[in-house]
């Protein structure tokens, strides 16, 4: 887990605990623009995925991982916890994101863990229809898949949010798990875990993200039904939905630019959250330790209310 020491609080004989509030900076992102992806390399400011902080404690040992969208963001962030929790992790990610996924590959293998890399665009159906296949073959195996990429761009004006776009959200947030859920399961033992990541979205749509919000509530239901289709066979199936995160998914038209440097003071916590406070929520999905948890939606948002 995370490196924080407690402190003895000033003249009273009690253990300061760590306050979620100040946790991580309440973050004002100047306004900014990358073209789609965004790359971490060039956020302003910087995200923290938990390179520094993140200690495992061997709770996902052996096990293999392919995580969709693990060059940056939140996938970044549970890849890392991956590796220092004992996995062998493959991360899948577009071309133009060599950068951040060689940084995250190199990280992975810090930790005597194999590391490797899949570039490759999901809308391209050859890539999508091999990517688990090549992981699996890669890895030796595969037991967790964590489907994760994502599209999110904003329009303002539903005359303005063509059927190219819509089209391509739900291929890359939803379609895409159909396809590579199937294929994972030609690989996966008894045990084995899926995790798919969805949204606050889901539940609280913004206007300007219709198309990005259908597809969460999509994953949602996904989610539910094929828990309970694999449960008997011992396959668990569950979802993160995050609130406000620092990832380059929101500088790359992800949000209004005028959003940008209130991101996340909406929230209950008054911050948005940064990717390394997702991870232990993929690791403990991930790990037998949650073996009675099927079909759950585990919100991490901040304090956001849901369903
Ligand atoms: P991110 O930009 O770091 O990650 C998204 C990744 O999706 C990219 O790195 C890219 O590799 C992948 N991707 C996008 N289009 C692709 C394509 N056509 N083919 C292959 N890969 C593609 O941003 P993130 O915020 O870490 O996003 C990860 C997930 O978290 C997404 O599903 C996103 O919807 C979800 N999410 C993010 C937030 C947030 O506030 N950041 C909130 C809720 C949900
Ligand atoms: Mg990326």
């Amino acid at each position: 887990m995370t490196d924080r020491k407690p402190k003895l609080m000033n003249g009273k004989n009690q253990l300061a605990v760590d306050n979620p509030v100040k946790r991580h900076p309440r973050i004002s992102p100047p306004k900014q623009d990358q073209p789609e992806p965004g790359l971490d390399a060039l956020l302003e400011p910087l995200a923290d995925h938990g390179e520094k902080t993140y200690k495992g404690t061997g709770r996902l040992k052996g096990r293999k991982a392919l995580i969709t969208g693990g060059d940056s963001g939140i996938g970044a962030a549970v890849a890392i916890a991956f590796a220092r929790e004992g996995a062998d992790v493959a991360i899948a990610y577009l071309p133009a994101e060599e950068q951040d996924a060689g940084r995250i590959l190199s990280l992975v293998q810090e930790e005597g863990r194999l590391g490797v890399g899949f570039p490759g665009d999901l809308l391209d159906e050859n890539y999508l229809n091999t990517l688990v296949d090549e992981a699996a073959q890669a890895l030796g195996g595969l037991d967790i898949l964590v489907n994760n990429a994502g599209k999110q761009i904003a329009v303002e004006r539903l005359e303005d949010l063509d059927d190219e776009q819509i089209m391509k959200t739900f291929q890359v947030n939803v379609l895409a798990m159909f396809t590579l859920s199937r294929a994972a399961l030609k690989h996966f033992p008894d045990g084995a875990s899926i995790i798919n990541t969805t949204s606050v979205q889901a539940y609280d749509p913004s206007p300007t993200l219709l198309d990005y919000a259908s597809t969460k509530a999509a994953i949602n239901a996904l989610t539910k039904g094929l828990a309970v289709q694999l449960a008997p066979r011992g396959i668990r199936v569950n979802a993160v939905a995050p609130g406000p995160i620092w990832t380059p998914l929101q500088v790359s038209d992800g949000q209004p630019k005028d959003a940008l440097p209130k991101f996340g003071h909406n929230v209950p916590l008054g911050r948005a959250g940064q990717p390394v406070e997702l991870a232990p929520a993929y690791v403990f999905l991930a790990s037998a330790e949650s073996s009675y948890v099927l079909g759950e939606t585990l919100n991490v948002n901040g304090g956001k209310h849901t369903p």
